[in-house]
């Protein structure tokens, strides 16, 4: 069934009694081409580029809950190429291409929305820095503009200007930059895989890999043995774990990171803007809620939630940069397992296990990477050649001392 505005009104007048269920629920087979091991918005957009641009359709996502029951449902959507560092810029700048034709090609309203990102600066040092990573932008063919405070107090009135320990300075924009709804990009992406053949299992847990002779052969699960000749690890906050299954050590650690939201608000926040003196970033849903958040935990954790510390600091810097917020209840508060490695930076990249891949170490900004993740996780798979922008995202760039340290805070996961 294709969506449509039409395919709305028909629904409509006829009592919405004619919507399918957007993808089926297969049973698992004995065997499969390829195994997809974990349905957040990165193994399924794999499955779905294996499918659409390699033509590989015997694949599975095993999931060991619901789809987009992971970070994908629980990120703080906000997309953006402004990346600085070689690798990392030509990898994100394609994901903002891919995002931008998303929902023509997944035929799924993601509610992208290119609000605009704007970083904000407060002293002449960071002035420069953004200066620097406005021209990297501009020069590798993305959009990018300095903001002075005026036209920022044109644009942004709620903020506080007149901090005497924070002054506002300026900003750094990218208009492409914005959001877009999280766990319907999960959906879209599971439905238009489904759509090309591709079995989606839920509640199917992965609990060992089967190598025989160096070879990747299947995997156990809660639903019994499955056979495959290709099989990614896919699992975000879950990647160390998962990969000892096959006998690997990764350089990833999971941390938790938490986001808030507050209760439905008239528009107030049109843009995305981030603190450049704390760590915290808030944007407004398009239900009125403010949504924000800011820095990890610091400290090793699989729990799905955070503690007060980290919560009190987000509110501090919040009420520094616009006191108005105060006035706001908070409704929610979450976290999510974050896949942290000792640069910031991601693995796209085979294993020392014949036939099996890696794609982890997302770190807290892997919602924006979710199309190319998934594009170049699935060129790796079919092609047995890393993408042209993912070259860089090697599993042996630790061993070698070829980090991609894009915030330059040293090689501990927990400081990234
Ligand atoms: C609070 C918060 C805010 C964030 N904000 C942003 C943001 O604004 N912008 C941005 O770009 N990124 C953001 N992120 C990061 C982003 O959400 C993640 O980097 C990204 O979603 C990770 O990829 P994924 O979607 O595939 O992960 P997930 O959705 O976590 O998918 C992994 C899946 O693997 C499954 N799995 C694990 N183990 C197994 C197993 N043994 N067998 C089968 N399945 C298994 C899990 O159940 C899960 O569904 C944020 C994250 C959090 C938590």
């Amino acid at each position: 069934m294709r969506y449509s505005g039409f395919q709305v009104l028909k629904q409509g007048l006829f009592g919405n009694k004619g919507w399918r269920p957007a993808w089926r629920e297969p049973e698992p087979k004995a065997e499969y081409d390829t195994i997809i091991i974990g349905g957040g918005g990165h193994g399924l957009a794999t499955a779905y580029y294996l499918a659409e641009k390699h033509g590989i359709r015997d694949v599975a996502v095993l999931e060991k809950g619901y789809l987009g029951g992971g970070n994908v449902g629980r990120n703080t959507t906000i997309v953006r190429a402004n990346y600085f560092l070689p690798g990392n810029s030509e990898f994100y700048s394609h994901s903002l291409k891919l995002w931008e034709r998303m929902e023509r090609d997944l035929n799924y309203n993601v509610m992208h929305s290119q609000r605009g990102h704007i970083i904000l600066f407060h002293s002449d040092g960071q002035r420069d820095a953004a200066v620097r990573r406005g021209n990297a932008i501009v020069n590798r063919g993305d959009d990018a503009e300095i903001l002075s405070r005026d036209q920022l107090k044109r644009m942004l009135p709620y903020l506080d200007y007149e901090q005497t320990r924070f002054p506002i300075y300026g900003g750094l924009i990218q208009r492409r930059a914005g959001t877009a709804r999280h766990d319907a990009v999960a959906w879209g992406y599971a439905r238009a895989a489904d759509q090309r053949g591709v079995d989606l299992v839920q509640n199917c847990e992965v609990t060992g890999i089967d190598i025989v002779n160096g070879r990747v052969t299947g995997v156990q699960t809660t639903r019994g043995p499955i056979r495959a000749k290709r099989v990614g690890i896919v699992v975000a906050g879950r990647s160390s774990q998962v990969a000892a299954m096959a006998g690997l050590r990764l350089p990833i650690e999971s941390h938790v990171l938490q986001a808030f939201v507050t209760e439905g608000l008239k528009p107030v926040i049109d843009h995305v803007v981030s603190f450049g003196m704390g760590h915290f970033y808030i944007s407004q849903s398009d239900k009125g809620g403010l949504v924000f958040g800011g820095d990890l935990d610091f400290y090793a954790s699989y729990a799905a939630r955070g503690n007060l510390p980290m919560l009190e600091h987000v509110m501090e810097a919040g009420m520094t940069l616009m006191p108005m917020i105060g006035k706001a209840k908070i409704l929610r508060g979450w976290g999510g397992i974050m896949d942290m490695t000792p640069d910031g930076s991601p693995i796209i990249d085979k294993t020392p296990v014949e036939g099996l891949y890696l794609d982890g170490g997302w770190c807290y900004g892997g919602f924006k990477a979710t199309p190319a993740s998934g594009d170049c996780m699935a060129h790796l798979m079919a092609t047995g050649e890393p993408h042209p922008v993912a070259r860089r995202f090697r599993l042996d760039r630790f061993r070698e001392g070829q980090l991609m340290d894009e915030e330059g805070t040293g090689s501990q996961h927990n400081l990234h």
